[in-house]
């Protein structure tokens, strides 16, 4: 039998102060102590920030290997650009996926409508074995399902939440939901297979655990809920948005550097001397951004 809601254990980590060119981001995963939440591997929550006037995102071509970037904004407009050829102006709501199979390169770039300010996460999910040597691909989802929640609304960008399930590609079992909650309880739902975390970009949210006050969750930090779990309770005393991403867990050890998920480093060395060689793996952006240049991961480096 499942434990009884107000049981459910909380685990709260701390992200870190990272920069993606010009923009500051807190990075909740991967941390020390935890890798991954189903196949998520990677969150970056980008901002809010306001540019100076002249100043947009601006991150050059650089590559991906085995993973999808779910790229999501809650303001702000960026625009993407990859390998594929595609050209694609995102906005809060919208969800940018793109996988990058054997390998893809993309720019985010400022799409220079002026004033920019810019808030939003960008995630990874990493390929399982069985998708992550394919070809790259990039889907664009300009609307998704949204489902309500009483306290306000789930908006599903990936994989199945309640009843309302997104149209996005899915490699593996795993969900991704955008909450945006007035003050009240909100009891979400959970699929029990699933380990789940959840992370606030604005506001605040106390997680029922069991105990008298409950476990509060703010931006910069992940609260992390084990497989089992089949709700979750939610107090917020503000308007309130985060994200519940959780996923079957992912059983394979993923080995990370830079911009590549893969099993060894052999293959991530592999990449980066791709890369590095400019060879034909990752394409070519049509952008007029000069591509990233990075020194070799450090197992390569000689002293
Ligand atoms: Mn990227």
């Amino acid at each position: 039998m499942a434990p009884p809601t107000d049981a459910v254990r909380v685990e709260v980590t701390d992200g870190r102060a990272a920069q993606v060119g010009s923009l500051p981001v807190r990075r909740a995963l991967p941390t020390r102590r935890r890798r991954t939440v189903g196949a998520w591997c990677f969150v970056d929550h980008m901002g809010p920030h306001s540019f100076a006037a002249e100043g947009g995102v601006s991150v050059p071509p650089h590559p991906h290997l085995g993973l999808q970037t779910v790229t999501w904004l809650f303001d702000g407009a960026v625009l993407h650009r990859d390998s594929l050829g595609s050209e694609q102006l995102i906005r809060p709501g919208q969800l940018n996926l793109m996988t990058a199979g054997a390998g893809i390169a993309h720019s985010e770039e400022d799409p220079d409508e002026g004033g920019q300010r810019i808030h939003g996460m960008q995630l990874w999910v990493a390929q399982p074995d069985h998708t992550r040597w394919d070809e790259p691909a990039f889907e664009h989802h300009a609307e998704l399902p949204r489902a309500d929640l009483g306290t306000g609304t789930a908006t599903v960008l990936v994989g199945a939440f309640g009843g309302t399930s997104s149209p996005a590609r899915r490699d593996t079992d795993h969900v991704g939901v955008q909450l945006d909650l007035r003050p009240g309880t909100t009891v979400l739902p959970l699929e029990p297979a699933y380990e789940h975390a959840l992370i606030v970009a604005e506001g605040s949210a106390v997680v029922a655990d069991g105990t008298a006050g409950g476990v509060t969750v703010v931006p910069g930090s992940l609260a992390y809920v084990a497989v089992g779990a089949e709700e979750l309770v939610l107090r917020s005393s503000m308007r309130t948005v985060a994200l519940l991403v959780g996923g079957v867990p992912f059983d394979d050890e993923i080995a990370m550097w830079w911009n590549f998920v893969a099993r060894s480093r052999e293959e991530l060395s592999d990449a980066y001397r791709g890369w590095a060689a400019g060879d034909d793996r990752f394409g070519r952006v049509p952008s007029a951004l000069e591509r990233v240049a990075v020194a070799p991961p450090p197992w390569l480096r000689t002293a």
